[in-house]
């Protein structure tokens, strides 16, 4: 039995190594990704929910690996914000979709994702602000999406950038609403242009009378603070359907639009 312990022991070591040393190269080559043009971005389309039309892109990094092909940036953003990457790749993504966006013809909102790692470690409003100004994009044309847990840490810190980034005329949206622990403090205490209501709401709505009355009481909550509510993750016309009936303002999904290379209606100027 002694044995057998020991022998599963250190399998486990074995395996937990292997993992290691995968993550290990993984942000070994994300130090290298950016000089080595392996990353990109792809945009997703979000739109009223009562007239359809563009309320903007979510802006969505890719990242093609010369040996392990596409990485989820699921899979890659973690490491990159363990090992620090993610300050100069956030950089990258930031200007890259700024100048992107400067150049489409439909002057559409964009979104960009922020990491607590990047409001919290960088000083984040002045690179903004400087990628702002460099690209030329109007400030009110980008907005940034931040989780519930860039707040929890360093909260003092990440409300003075918060504020900061506001005072240039950018928006935040606060993004998978409803999986952290302080949805409700965090609305109260921070400056929210919007709230994005997480997909798991939406792959439940349909079948749970839960999910849907929490999706009710969200809009409602949204329409006491004058603060629009997008829905994630809307995948069938009965998800929007609901959404309709339920009076949410904004939603993003794949049924009304894949991630892709440019959004609808975003051609180049140049192209035109
Ligand atoms: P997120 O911010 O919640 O982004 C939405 C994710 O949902 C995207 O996954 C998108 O492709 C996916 N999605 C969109 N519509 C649907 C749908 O109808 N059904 C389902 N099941 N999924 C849908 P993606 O592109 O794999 O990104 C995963 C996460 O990686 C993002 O979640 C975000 O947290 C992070 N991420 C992506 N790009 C960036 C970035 O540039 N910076 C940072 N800091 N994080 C990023
Ligand atoms: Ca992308
Ligand atoms: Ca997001
Ligand atoms: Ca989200």
């Amino acid at each position: 039995a002694k044995d057998a312990l020991t022998q599963t022991v250190c399998y486990y070591e074995v395996s937990m190594d292997e993992v290691a040393r995968d993550r290990r190269g993984i942000a070994k080559d994300l130090w290298l990704a950016i000089e080595r043009d392996e990353l990109y971005l792809h945009y997703q389309v979000q739109k009223a929910v009562d007239s359809g039309s563009v309320t903007g892109l979510e802006v969505l990094l890719r990242w093609r690996h010369p040996d392990r092909g596409m990485v989820s940036p699921a899979e890659f953003i973690p490491i990159a914000e363990e090992c620090g990457a993610i300050l100069p790749i956030g950089e990258w993504v930031l200007r890259e979709a700024c100048r992107e966006a400067a150049s489409w013809q439909e002057p559409h909102r964009i979104a960009v994702n922020l990491s607590p790692v990047q409001l919290t470690n960088a000083d984040v409003a002045g690179l903004v602000g400087r990628v702002l100004e460099e690209t030329g994009l109007d400030p009110t044309r980008l907005e940034l999406e931040i989780t519930e847990s860039t707040i929890i840490g360093d909260k003092e810190r990440a409300l003075r950038a918060l504020r900061q980034i506001k005072a240039l005329g950018v928006t935040i949206a606060i993004d998978d609403f409803g999986t952290g622990y302080s949805s409700l403090e965090t609305l109260r205490s921070f400056p929210f242009d919007k709230i994005k209501l997480d997909r798991s709401f939406m792959s439940e709505v349909e079948q749970s009378a839960q999910a849907k009355a929490i999706l009710r009481a969200i809009v409602a909550l949204g329409q006491t603070l004058s603060v629009p509510v997008l829905a994630e993750g809307v995948e069938t016309r009965e998800q929007l359907d609901i959404l309709v009936l339920e009076g949410c303002d904004e939603a993003q999904g794949y049924f009304l639009g894949r991630p892709g290379p440019v959004g609808e209606g975003t051609a180049r100027k140049d192209a035109a």
